[in-house]
Parts: structure tokens; sequence; C-alpha cells
């Protein structure tokens, strides 16, 4: 791999306040994300560059990241940077309309599109594993996953005929970036849940940051502790030091009465995922040695989990693929029944997407929490019809720890997001907030993606696999305003399974921000309505009619 001058003692931290070194705000806020992306408050490890999801980098080498942040500080108000998977490649003449960065990461051509040949790039340092906001520079920490999360667990409560998780025990592995929002999303819910991690560091960091209650290397004490919790009704998480290959199959064995089984380990990368027998201290290196034969035993270990999981399913436990992939790899490793459950967004999420909701987020880059918190308040007054809203940023408020720049995630739907930003907008301008807040979401969106196995899966009009509308988001996106823009494949699920993109939008109190944040956040989340009203979904169809959406054949 390409040879790095990076010191690992150094700590990346983004600047706060509203005193800017870049011309202008748009590129100051491109590089005070892609730092905070990188501050070892928020990356799982900031030493490879490494934000979150197994492998996904904010930079391709240390080289990169510090020419970005140079060009980012000289970039003119109508210029544009060009990113190629992590690397900045050029500089062009745009216009002030334009995005300052334009990002294309991980991108290859179809028959090209596996992880064998993007390693083979990647170690040449012709490309970087971008994930989703790893490599757009929107990634917030675990906060940005839990309130998703929060939302599909609520929904799993409904879908058992329940109001809360009172009462139930949910089973799930991955206790990383992503994976470590579960444990305090469940107890949110006021269940209880048992959560399995190879790696004792990760617990420890969910227990230090208040996602997780406790955890040990104790199995026997790990299930008492859950089993008690469930019996008692107490919101209770619980961490266990384990393999999930090995510890799922054993708690189906011993008969542990599970409700609801789930995970996300990094299954979506083999390299990612730890196959039984490999100790995590040898991890690395294994899968360097021979990664060909590490894919196949991490396989046979997916395998084994996912057959316990759908055992789990058959004993009538409610059971779902949290979206990263593991029942394509563990179909890969020989279990065939692996998707005899489904994934978690068919199951629980596409209503909400047929109504362009998604994953709205924001970061103050004052660097100051009571930001957020007016920011909070303003979003509770827009919308004060909804409950489930409300009942979110009061418990975001009260337990969400901040990592890096204070941030806020909420889902927002057409025709309201672009409502928020332009409220944001007004109070940085009137000064009720410290500096300006720079708006983006997941590529977990409505209709910034394609993903047959999570996003897009079982599309009602067969369309899982068509790529064409990530690619209209993006360009539309950058048609409309936005300060950057990136064009991603293989996030979530890994190399060949998505192509996806993602926007942000910084509102420095400017007439000109009010107009770009009003275009875009109104034309991004409709593209998610559109979407699935071409797919055929009702409810869609519906919101398009009544909220004005021009979609000329329906
Ligand atoms: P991560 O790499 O930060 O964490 C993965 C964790 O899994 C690590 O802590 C690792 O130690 C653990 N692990 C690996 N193998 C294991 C095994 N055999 N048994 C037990 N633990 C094991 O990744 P992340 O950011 O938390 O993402 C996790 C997965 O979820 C990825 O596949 C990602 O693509 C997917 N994801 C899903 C969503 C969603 O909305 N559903 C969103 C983002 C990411």
């Amino acid at each position: 791999s390409e040879p790095t001058l990076h010191d690992p003692n150094r700590k990346i931290r983004a600047a706060r306040g509203n005193q800017r070194t870049a011309k202008s705000w748009g590129a100051e806020a491109a590089k005070r994300m892609l730092m905070n992306n990188l501050d070892p408050e928020v990356a799982e490890h900031p030493e490879d560059l490494v934000v979150y999801g197994g492998t996904g980098k904010a930079a391709r080498s240390w080289e990169a990241y510090d020419a970005i942040v140079r060009t980012l500080d000289e970039l003119e108000p109508d210029e544009t940077l060009l990113v190629q998977s992590g690397k900045p490649v050029g500089v062009f003449r745009t216009h002030e309309w334009a995005p300052r960065v334009l990002i294309a990461n991980s991108n290859l051509v179809g028959d090209w599109a596996t992880w064998p040949e993007f390693r083979r790039l990647e170690a040449l340092g012709l490309m970087m594993y971008g994930q989703m906001t790893a490599g757009s520079w929107i990634y917030i920490g675990t906060q940005g996953i839990l309130q998703g999360t929060y939302e599909t667990f609520a929904a799993v409560a409904r879908s058992l005929g329940r109001e809360s998780l009172k009462g139930t025990l949910t089973l799930t592995g991955g206790a990383g970036g992503m994976g470590g929002a579960q444990p305090l999303a469940v107890t949110l819910n006021e269940g209880a849940v048992l959560i399995v991690d190879v790696d004792e560091s990760r617990l420890a960091r969910r227990v230090d940051h208040g996602y997780l209650d406790e955890y040990t290397a104790d199995l026997d004490a790990a299930i008492d502790r859950v089993v008690a919790a469930k019996q008692n009704g107490e919101a209770l998480s619980v961490g266990v030091v384990g393999n999930a290959a090995e510890v799922f199959p054993e708690l189906l064995r011993r008969g542990v009465p599970i409700d609801i089984v789930t995970d996300q380990t990094s299954a979506h990368d083999p390299l990612a995922y730890l196959p039984v027998g490999v100790s995590v201290d040898e991890w690395k290196a294994e899968a360097a040695r021979d990664p060909e034969g590490f894919t196949e035993r991490s396989r046979e270990s997916m395998a084994a989990h996912v057959s316990a999981m759908v055992a789990f399913q058959d004993g009538g436990a409610a059971v779902f693929d949290y979206g990263n992939s593991i029942r394509a790899e563990a179909k890969l490793g020989g279990c065939d029944r692996a998707f005899e459950f489904p994934g978690f967004v068919p199951a629980y999420i596409r209503p909400q997407f047929e109504e362009g909701r998604g994953p709205f987020r924001w970061a103050a880059l004052s660097g100051d929490p009571e930001d957020i918190y007016a920011t909070d308040r303003a979003i509770a007054e827009l919308f004060p019809e909804d409950k489930a809203l409300h009942r979110w940023l009061e418990k975001a408020g009260e337990s969400v720890h901040f990592e890096g720049l204070p941030a806020r995630i909420c889902w927002l739907g057409y025709q309201e997001r672009h409502l928020a930003g332009l409220k944001f907008n007004e109070m940085v301008a009137s000064g009720e907030l410290k500096a300006p807040i720079v708006i983006g979401r997941d590529h977990l969106d409505a209709g910034s993606v394609a993903s047959p196995y999570r996003e897009t899966e079982a599309m009602r009009d067969g369309s899982d696999a068509i790529a064409d509308w990530p690619l209209l988001n993006a360009l539309l996106n950058t048609a409309s305003g936005a300060s950057w823009v990136s064009l991603h494949h293989g996030g979530g699920v890994g190399i060949g399974r998505s192509i996806h993109a993602g926007q942000v939008t910084v509102a420095d109190g400017s007439e000109l921000a009010a107009q770009k944040l009003e275009r875009v956040l109104t034309n991004d989340p409709g593209t998610g309505v559109m979407r699935h009203v071409d797919a055929g979904y009702e409810h869609a169809q519906d919101v398009a009619r009544e909220r004005g959406l021009n979609i000329p054949m329906l």
C-alpha cells in the first residue's frame, strides 16, 4: 500500500467557532467535517483514517488528507474540488451555486465490482472504501445511527402488537460504530438486550459513551442478567465478549427465551468479520496473509451464525437482517436457508421512505452543545403534531453523548426538511446560533440508494438493482446548490452490492444559503417519493399528489 508519513500520535480535531480560514463556509464546513470524521472521539480507528463500518475511510492516505485540507483552505468561492476515492485530484472553476466539493468513492465498473479487484486497486494506492458517510464527511458518531435504530426497534415492538419492548429480550451482535447504537436503542424502547462482540475494547467504548449498561466475558452471568431483566420488565443492555458464530448457537442450544434476533457485525466485508478459531490479536495479520482463505473461513462462521438466527425464527422469534449483508455472505458459506428471514427495510422502514422520510442530520460548527439544544427546540416547534419526533428529541437530549462536533439526527420527510433548514439558517443569521450549521444525511435514505440486500430489497416492481436513481439524486443535488455531493459504491452491504449518493448543505445565515437550502432539502427527499411512486407504492403516489410533487407520468 501507499507509503505514509503519518505520525501515530497525530490527533485530528475540527476547529470550532465562527471564524474561518477557508474562503467560503462551504469549503470551511467540508474541511471541518472531514476533520470531525477523523476526530478520535468520532472515528473507530483514526490512525488508519478509518471512520466506521469495517474499513470505511475519510481520505485515501495521510498525504491525501493533508492535500485536501490545504486545497479547501485555498479554494475560491466559485471553484469546485474533485475527490476520487479519498484523493484530491483537481480543482475547477464553476460558480457560486455549484458544490465546493464533488466526491466519487469506490466506484467500479459492473463486471469488476468484486472485493478482490477492489483490494488489488486499493493495494496499488488507487482507491479506498468510502462506506456511506465516512468518505463523504458527514459521519456524526454513533448517534447518527441511534435514531434509525430506535425507530426500527419501535417498529418491531409495534409489529409484535406491543407498545414498547418492555418484557422482551433481544439478541444481537456487533458493537462497532453503527452496531453500538443497538443496546441504547433497545433500552430507549424499554427492552432488555444481549449484544455479542469479539472485541472487548468495542464493548468498553460503548459503556464509556453511555450506549451500553455493562459487559462481561462470562456468558452464564450475562444470560442471568438479561433473563432477569426480561422477567422484571426492566430496560437493560449487557455486552458479552465472544464470537457470535459460537454464542448464537450456544444460546439457541440452551433455550434462552429470546424474542428478537438481529446482527450488526461487519459481515458485509468478510475480512472485517472474525471467523471462529482466529483471535482478535491475530485478526489483521491473518486477513492480510491469506485474504481468500480468510474469506472462506469467515463465510463458514457466518453460515453457523445465520443458521442459528433461522432456528430462532423457527422457534417463534422475530428475526431480521440489519443491513450488513450477513444473509448473502452466509449463503456463500453454505447456509441455504439464509434468506428465510427478511431485511429490516421491507420489514420496517419502507413506509417511511414512501414519504421521503429518512435520516436528516445536522452538526453545529460552533462546537457548542447549546446550539444543538436550540435547534432541538426549533424542530419541536416546527412539527408540533409529530409525537414520535418529540419523544425522540426528549430522549436524545437526555441520553445522547455528543462525539466530536455536537450534532443531532431525526427523521423528516418531503416538504418537512426544508422548513428545518430555513429555520436553522435564520437562527444563524440572527445570531441565535453561534456559528453555521451543516445539514446532511446518511446515504441510507429514501431516494439516494440502490442496494438490493438493504434499502431496495424486494421493491414492488422488482427494480431492486436499478442504480439510475442514486445517480439522478446526486445530479439533482448538484444542480440544486448542495455544498458537497458524493457518489459511492459498496457502502453498507459491500463491494458489488450498492450504489448510493450523499449531500451536505451549509446554513451560514446568508440569503444565498437560504435559496440553496430550500431547493436541496425539498428536492433531495422528493427523489425518495419519486422513486417509490415509480415502483408502484400507493402511499407514495398519494404523498406526491397531496404535496404537489410533479411526476409527469402519474
Ligand atoms: P464496525 O466495523 O465498527 O463494527 C463491527 C463490529 O463487529 C466490531 O466491533 C467487531 O469486533 C465485531 N465483530 C466482527 N466479527 C465478529 C464476530 N464473528 N462475532 C462478534 N463480533 C464480531 O462496523 P459498524 O459501523 O458497526 O457496522 C456494522 C455493520 O452494519 C456493517 O456491515 C455495516 O455496513 C452495517 N450497517 C448497517 C446500517 C443500518 O442502517 N442497518 C447502517 C450502517 C452500517
